[in-house]
């Protein structure tokens, strides 16, 4: 855990930078790293040896992660644009040296000491990625990386014509989730027909991207890329039987209950039924909005650190001082929120798109979690346990989302009451919409030789499996089963998605235990985020004493507890009308 003070040492932002490095000179150290690791005579001289190798691979992470920032901050500048590229070239070549290095690891006379050392969970993880490699895909991973960066310079460049403005994707949302709804189902019609305008192209990439991902596993030797995508995922300690039989359970426990959710919803609304651009508010005042600009919104999130926790405050008061947010929207920046981290330097980013609504809170409070756990993690004696595989990082996240709700007044000041229970709302209702991209993603690699026809129809069979309450109405493009094309992670991050799901299952429990202890349950999140990814997921939810979602009635006792809160709060808020 690097000391704030040491921060001094960490470039500001601005000024990070890291040369590409050079193929030739990568390969002659893991060169020179095999041959020693192959003729140490003993575990302590192996051990020296992946320490090295370790540091390599932190300088290689951290290079890649400046190289998709500045990507993601700019997808139009030429020079950032080329960088990634050769990036995305380069990483399948390193990822062949590192395999073979890990396999050599694995294979070691001495790999019990070293577990015991290391830790058993870093050999899982390399088990996993072994599996998940052979020189023969290399090529293919590059043309992968390829069609991702298309999708998202596509999505960037959406320039769409609303009422005499061009807006971005991040901005027309704004007025997709405002109060009057005449003005949200024009927006929904703008930003639908830019995805009906480029539909040939979306379908193309998705296509292309399903048969090279097939393609991969069958040169893997695996049935089908489902296999191959939960070992990219890494997930050591659950199966997709596990994650079918999760799915199962939102379907039936938690699809009812959000139905019921959506009726009260088109009550308080006051329409007859509600319509897909109505989904996103919660009254007919419109959702609760933060009250100040983008500097204020930074003021307020440091007074709220600094009252939680002395980690959180200084943790917080670094990343601005090193300027490791990138928060507001631009024309040309990617969409979306996300986290990313340099080890070499110990310190994450914060990448968003604020545009002026909740969702600006919840994205911020959410990548800090992210941010946060990275932090307090700098000092582990691996990479692979810089942050740990991604449904337990989503717990960092959803969980800091809750963590902070008694100090929402900051942000919302009377209108707190009501952003507590939007969120609560929307947490509960994600979950469907989290399972049916899961299951759709699925049945898509299970079909792989599906037309870009036939996945609109999977796509609309989750719908009215997960989603019945939907309805699209005149919007061409999702009504024809083609909502799922804006949704990053089904091109980009194959199968990341569940992980949301089993993540808030955890989120809630820290949530509920807040309720009865705000402080034990901080210190509880603080003491996770110290441990990193030293362990797998279920075993890392339960060291903070919290359950596992494959345990049986879990999701059903932490949806039920919520779903009551909801009601009181419901109650509360119709007597204050907060
Ligand atoms: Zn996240």
């Amino acid at each position: 855990m690097p000391d704030p003070a040491d921060s001094l040492r960490v470039p500001h932002a601005n000024d990070m930078k890291i040369d590409a490095p050079a193929f030739e000179e990568i390969a002659a150290r893991y060169q020179a790293l095999e041959a020693r690791f192959t003729a140490a005579p003993d575990p302590e001289a192996r051990l020296a040896v992946i320490q090295e190798w370790d540091g390599l691979r932190c300088h290689l992470d951290s290079w890649r992660s400046l190289t998709h920032l500045r990507f993601n901050q700019k997808t139009d500048d030429r020079e950032h644009r080329a960088a990634r590229e050769r990036c995305d070239e380069l990483t399948p070549r390193f990822q062949r040296l590192d395999v073979s290095l890990k396999r050599m690891v694995l294979a070691s006379p001495h790999r019990k000491d070293l577990a015991r050392r290391l830790g058993a969970q870093a050999f899982a993880l390399w088990e996993s990625d072994v599996m998940a490699f052979e020189p023969a895909i290399e090529e293919d991973l590059v043309r992968e990386a390829r069609l991702e960066a298309e999708y998202v310079e596509l999505l960037a460049g959406a320039r769409i014509r609303f009422r005499g403005e061009d807006l971005n994707l991040p901005e027309i949302r704004r007025f997709a989730t405002g109060p009057e709804r005449a003005t949200r189902h024009e927006a929904e019609q703008a930003r639908w027909t830019w995805f009906t305008d480029h539909q040939t192209d979306l379908d193309r990439i998705f296509d292309d991207l399903v048969h090279l991902r097939t393609s991969m596993s069958k040169k893997l030797g695996l049935a089908s890329y489902v296999d191959l995508g939960y070992r990219r995922m890494q997930r050591v300690d659950y199966d997709a039987a596990d994650v079918a039989r999760f799915r199962d359970q939102v379907r039936d426990q938690v699809v009812p209950l959000a139905a019921t959710l959506r009726q009260r919803q088109a009550a308080r609304l006051g329409v007859e039924r509600l319509c897909f651009w109505d989904e996103a508010v919660h009254d007919p005042r419109g959702n609760p909005e933060p009250q100040g600009d983008h500097a204020w919104m930074l003021a307020q999130a440091q007074e709220m650190f600094d009252a939680m926790h002395p980690d959180l405050a200084s943790f917080f008061s670094m990343m601005r001082d090193r300027g490791l947010l990138d928060l507001q929207a631009r024309d040309g920046k990617s969409d979306g929120g996300f986290c990313t981290g340099f080890p070499i330097w110990g310190v994450p980013f914060i990448f968003g798109n604020f545009n002026g609504s909740k969702a600006d809170v919840e994205v911020f409070t959410h990548e800090s979690g992210h941010a946060f756990q990275f932090y307090r993690s700098g000092d582990m004696e691996l990479l692979d346990y810089v942050w740990p595989t991604a449904e337990s990082c989503e717990v960092h996240s959803m969980a800091l989302e809750f963590l902070t709700w008694p100090h929402m007044e900051r942000f919302f000041g009377d209108h707190a009451e009501r952003f507590r229970r939007n969120h609560l709302t929307d947490s509960l209702l994600f979950l469907p919409y989290g399972t049916a991209v899961d299951h759709f993603q699925h049945l898509v690699y299970e079909s792989p030789g599906a037309s870009p026809d036939e996945r609109r129809d999977l796509w609309q069979q989750m719908e009215r499996t997960y989603l019945p309450w939907r309805r699209y109405r005149d919007l061409a493009h999702p009504a024809a089963g083609g909502f799922w094309q804006l949704q990053r992670h089904i091109y980009i991050n194959p199968f990341y998605y569940i992980d949301y799901c089993l993540a808030q299952t955890c989120a809630l429990q820290f949530w509920i235990r807040s309720r009865q202890d705000a402080d034990a349950a901080l210190n509880d999140y603080v003491a996770l985020c110290n441990r990193g990814g030293r362990l797998p997921f279920q075993s890392l939810v339960r060291s903070a004493g919290l359950a596992s979602p494959f345990d049986e009635g879990i999701l059903a006792s932490v949806v039920g507890q919520t779903h009551d809160a909801l009601e009181t709060l419901a109650a509360t808020c119709s007597r204050e009308r907060c």
